[in-house]
């Protein structure tokens, strides 16, 4: 974990923003406090009583399969919502998929459950940020509909992490708008967050951020212990397109291969859960995923979205995708007497407080740039004015080249959107500029294109 060292300078009038000791917001330590192992338990339970969740399997009984899964969890959402005053939007996203082999090999209904927060402030309402765990199941033979398939952990957890978000999350006001989303058929192809992502895409819809909760509530190694240490971030960093747009390649000439938007969002929960929750680290990978696996965040990612997959420190693969039995005295099978329930409430604190953060922020600045006109050992960045109301200011962060968090910082005011900081070469650092509001929450930062005209 890396701490933010920060070097602020107050500038202008009695300005006096955010900086490695900031003040935490009250709104923020009352939701990760609300945040309940026992809920997280009750549900991953009610999740396993099911008996499958596989995409295929019934949806008429009322206590058994998919259907049922799907009800239950839209019926609680809409007790949250009733809970919180009925700001949560609660509704299906059902759409027909075409058969695709060998997964889904005659096609199926597929219903994605989502629960939206509105944002409060008008400037800031049409800025979404998406929050996902798969509800669906499979055991070993991925068109297997009948085989008791738990599904616990891999996603009961997530499932229950962002339930469990909805729940505290709807009882408070963000600027910005979040999106509780629990999503199906992952295991058959990803359909579910597919679906929602490309209709976002299409739709035109101003996705800052996804997360997905994938496999967060294991912490049993392979030799008896526990691993508790961290959670991983998987953080893409270079978008992976057949042909790079000119501002990816633009970025590229100029070393900014690790400050895409996903990478910028990665260091943002970083350190927002350094803050919030010290008991569990957050450990970034440089990486899409892990090998031989896909997720939710995928889709995010290939629509242009920024997006990041939260998992356990250490998959154990004797529980996942594997037919509930006993073999040479090992036990098999995704069971809740595997998954550590404190554990999946601390992924859920750090996801609350990133999430809340965002949602609070203004939106990052627009049109940011570093002046390279002339030969100068000085670097001048210049940005668009943000438009929120509660805009405190700008903070210009920078780091060494080969560092992975922000080390220094500038906060300038809201009337500021040129700013000189000098003696500090941008051939050596990496820039970055964010924007900040009254409170102290902070947009991720974003990397400046080179500007050649005065
Ligand atoms: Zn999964």
């Amino acid at each position: 974990m890396i701490s933010r060292l920060l070097s602020v300078l107050a500038l202008g009038a009695g300005l006096t923003l955010a900086a490695a000791d900031a003040p935490k917001d009250p709104q923020i330590q009352q939701i990760t406090a609300e945040i309940s192992p026992a809920n997280i338990e009750a549900t991953i339970r009610k999740l396993v009583s099911f008996k499958t969740r596989h995409t295929l399997s019934d949806t008429a009984s009322a206590d058994t399969g998919i259907g049922a899964a799907r009800n239950w969890i839209k019926s609680e959402l809409e007790r949250y919502s009733r809970e919180s005053g009925g700001r949560l939007v609660v509704e299906f996203d059902a759409f027909h998929q075409p058969p695709s082999p060998p997964r889904l090999p005659q096609g199926a209904e597929i219903v994605n459950v989502v629960a939206t927060l509105p944002g409060t402030q008008p400037e800031s309402r049409e800025r979404v940020y998406v929050i996902s765990g798969h509800y669906d199941s499979r055991s070993l033979a991925i068109m297997d509909l009948d085989t008791f398939a738990p599904g616990a952990n891999d996603d009961g957890s997530g499932t229950a992490a962002v339930m469990e978000l909805a729940r505290v999350m709807s009882k408070h006001q963000f600027d910005a708008t979040l999106v509780f989303v629990t999503v199906a058929a992952e295991e058959q192809g990803l359909n579910g967050s597919t679906h929602w992502a490309k209709t976002a895409k299409e739709k035109g819809v101003n996705v800052a951020a996804m997360f997905t909760n994938d496999i967060v509530g294991n912490t049993l190694r392979e030799d008896g212990t526990h691993d508790r240490s961290h959670v991983r971030v998987f953080a893409e960093g270079v978008p992976p397109l057949p042909t790079l747009p000119e501002e990816v390649l633009t970025q590229l000439k100029t070393g900014g291969e690790n400050d895409f938007p996903t990478r910028q969002l990665a260091r943002l929960i970083e350190s927002v859960g350094a803050r919030y929750v010290p008991q569990l680290p957050v450990k970034v990978i440089y990486r899409r995923d892990r090998y031989l696996r896909g997720g939710d965040h995928s889709p995010f990612l290939d629509a242009g979205f920024a997006a990041v997959r939260f998992t356990e420190p250490r998959e154990a693969f004797t529980r996942q995708h594997e037919n509930v039995r006993v073999e040479n005295g090992v036990q098999y099978g995704d069971l809740p007497e595997f998954v550590d329930f404190a554990y999946i409430a601390d992924v859920a604190r750090v996801d609350a407080a990133a999430l809340a953060e965002l949602a609070s922020a203004p939106a990052s600045p627009h049109g940011v740039e570093v002046e390279a006109i002339k030969l100068e050992n000085d670097t001048t960045l210049r940005w668009e004015p943000n438009t929120e109301p509660d805009l405190a200011g700008y903070r210009i962060v920078w780091r060494d080249t080969t560092a992975p968090q922000w080390e220094h910082a500038i906060d300038v005011a809201k009337d500021v959107t040129r700013y000189t900081v000098a003696g500090i070469s941008k051939d050596n650092e990496i820039f970055g500029v964010e924007a900040v509001d009254t409170a102290g929450h902070a947009s991720p930062a974003v990397y400046p294109k080179p500007r050649r005209q005065p």
